[in-house]
């Protein structure tokens, strides 16, 4: 198997400006060769070339924080607990349309019945068209709090228990929850967030011990100082997030996973489906919290890597790119935006061999009909997807 992409803008990820009439060549799944079209050596009759005149060829997009057991709109969490048949069937599905979108690697941080565990392993087997995953199994929260069907726990051994199975039934990464209590759930006396600053702790080492990252929800004020002091990985949502927050997140090396798309999906829904007031207002008050953080972590320097929760909000699969747009929105450079997507999520995975475009890594890439350095919108303007060196749609 072996291409070239001819004659097309260039942006690397490697932090090098982007570079006209460029060419890359593909062979067995990664980058063979990169280099100005007019030195390649090879023959064009002889292989597929693909015309990259008027584009942009980009690292494949990654999105730190999706769901591909729920479909978004707005009764997200009612789909979580939609038959199991239906789940796995819709995963495969939306799966795919991530993939059209470029998402090339998502994580897919909770899953009832471990079902991203089972789709991310379809994946690697190349049994459906998917993006490479990497998969939390179950939302680990404690009980009262948060949803159902993640995997409750009250003592310290049961968290530790609850990772340790996480691990065993193949997840390849943690997810822990912290969340205030569920309405008439909250014992007397009891702290806002019962998941405190020890059993966060606790998880922390309980998965890091054992070699794995562990990723935070943190969507409130206490959880979310919480969350950026514990030395988690990665801080998912984080609305509220105060500036003594956001230093300490830079000086823990902690990513913030925005997932904007999620809020301004709930604002539309909620006009959209005539929501009552007091729901309009709530999502009007996360979103502008949601982008007053994100405003501040750009400013303060806290390491960004893209992610939309879909799914697991309001938000649909296979737009990425609105997720770029809002990042931007909030002041980042498309460039950064762009970083963001690509290098930054790919050190945020630990995953060393894709993120950029370089000769012996994986081909992971999209080819777009624009350039996303002028207008980030460009990344709704997609040519083609190729993952592992094949495009998608021609597996
Ligand atoms: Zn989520």
């Amino acid at each position: 198997m072996q291409l070239l992409i001819d004659d097309v803008q260039l942006w690397d990820g490697t932090g090098s400006v982007a570079q006209p009439k460029m060419s890359v060549e593909v062979r067995d799944g990664r980058i063979h060769w990169v280099g100005p079209a007019s030195q390649w050596q090879g023959s064009r009759p002889t292989i597929r070339v693909i015309d990259g005149r008027a584009r942009t060829l980009i690292p494949g997009l990654m999105d730190c924080h999706v769901h591909y057991s729920g479909p978004g709109g707005p009764e997200w969490i009612a789909r979580f607990t939609d038959p199991l048949p239906e789940i796995s069937m819709r995963a495969i599905e939306l799966a795919e349309t991530s993939l059209r979108s470029g998402v090339t690697t998502a994580r897919d941080v909770g899953a009832p019945h471990g079902v991203s565990i089972r789709l991310a392993r379809a994946a690697r087997a190349g049994e459906i068209r998917a993006p490479n995953i990497r998969a939390a199994g179950t939302w680990i929260a404690h009980r009262g709090t948060y949803v159902s069907f993640a995997r409750l726990f009250e003592e310290t051994s049961e968290l530790r228990n609850a990772i340790k199975t996480e691990i065993e039934s193949g997840a390849d990464l943690i997810k822990v929850a912290l969340a205030s209590w569920n309405e008439g759930a909250r014992p007397q006396d009891a702290p806002d967030i019962p998941f405190d600053k020890k059993l966060l702790a606790v998880a922390v080492e309980e998965a890091h011990k054992a070699g794995f990252k562990i990723a935070c929800h943190a969507n409130d004020p206490t959880s979310c100082r919480i969350a950026a002091h514990a030395g988690v990985d990665s801080l998912e949502h984080g609305m509220f997030l105060e500036a003594q927050d956001l230093e300490a997140m830079v000086k823990n090396k902690t990513y913030l996973v925005p997932t904007m798309s999620v809020w301004d999906a709930m604002l539309y829904y909620a006009r959209a489906v005539d929501w009552p007031e007091i729901r309009k207002r709530r999502a009007e008050d996360l979103r502008h919290g949601s982008r007053v953080a994100v405003t501040g972590a750009i400013k303060a320097g806290v390491k960004i890597a893209l992610g939309t929760d879909a799914g697991g909000g309001a938000a649909r699969h296979g737009r990425i790119a609105r997720e770029a747009e809002l990042m931007v929105e909030c002041g980042m450079e498309p460039h950064d935006a762009l970083v963001a997507a690509t290098s930054s999520a790919a050190a945020l995975i630990g995953e060393s061999e894709r993120g950029t475009i370089e000769e012996g890594k994986i081909a992971d890439l999209v080819l777009l009909d624009g350039n996303p350095l002028e207008s980030i919108s460009a990344l709704r303007l997609i040519a083609a997807v190729f993952r592992d060196g094949r495009r998608v749609g021609q597996i």
